[in-house]
């Protein structure tokens, strides 16, 4: 079975800053996936660039059966990829409700999208709540539920999470760990990026760790869990 994200040998650059190497995965349908690894590692530019945000030096994309070179953003999220973004980006002025209504901007399908905020709020009850609240009056972990929630909204193939857990203390990171849990087990893929790595391996079917622009390792989320080298690395074990 083909994967339903591959990337192969793909290289990134601000300027002449190669922020991506040459790193290649793959994501199956219903699986989630993690990249962990420091601060400055070449996550967030590997997102950036699957989304279309960012153009590639060279590589390959390939979602769904069809190649990402050179299509725009908004044509990705219409292909099915979704994007909740490091550091979230909700609007703080407009409604939580109105929040989610953005995430399906391309949809027209009233109905669906109606049942889809009834999902998002049954997921996050909380934003069901204060759903006519200022989303800027949400804390820190509640807008990470409210980034999530949009991007579900374009009914992804594949949802990508930059830092979900970021600044978050540790029972709302608990939270939005059991959340993932719980779209991995509707079926939602999932491409998940980590600081954490402790959390996301415990998660994840598949993990490659990155380093400085490169993947240094891969294996089974349990596989590194157990790796001495991540053990040492990266959850501060001696
Ligand atoms: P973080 O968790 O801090 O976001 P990361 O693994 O996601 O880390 P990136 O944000 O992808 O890492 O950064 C990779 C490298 O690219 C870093 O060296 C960073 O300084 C550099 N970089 C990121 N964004 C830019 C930019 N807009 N211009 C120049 N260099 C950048």
């Amino acid at each position: 079975m083909t994967a339903l994200l591959e990337v192969e040998d793909l290289r990134v650059a601000y300027g002449k800053i190669e922020a991506v190497k040459g790193i290649s995965f793959s994501v199956g349908a219903g699986e989630v996936v993690t990249l962990i690894g420091t601060n400055g590692a070449g996550k967030t530019t590997t997102l950036r660039t699957l989304s279309g945000l960012l153009e590639p030096l060279a590589g390959k994309i390939t979602f769904d059966g069809k190649p990402l070179r050179k299509i725009p953003a908004h044509k990705i999220v219409a292909m099915g990829l979704a994007h909740s973004p490091e550091g979230r980006h909700i609007f703080p002025r407009m409604s939580i409700e109105d929040n989610l209504r953005l995430g399906a901007y391309l949809r027209n399908d009233k109905d669906g999208i109606e049942k889809d905020i009834q999902r998002a709020y049954d997921l996050f009850p909380i934003l069901g709540e204060r759903r006519k609240q200022a989303a800027g009056t949400l804390s820190g972990g509640e807008q990470q539920m409210l980034a999530m929630g949009r991007a579900l909204m374009s009914q992804p193939k594949l949802l990508m999470l930059d830092e979900p857990s970021m600044g978050l203390s540790p029972i709302m990171m608990q939270k939005i760990m059991e959340t993932i849990s719980a779209l991995k087990a509707q079926g939602t893929t999932i491409l998940l990026v980590e600081q954490n790595a402790q959390a996301a391996l415990s998660l994840a079917d598949q993990a490659y760790v990155m380093e400085t622009g490169t993947i240094k390792l891969s294996g089974t989320g349990q596989d590194l869990l157990h790796d001495e080298s991540v053990r040492k690395t990266y959850l501060g074990e001696d």
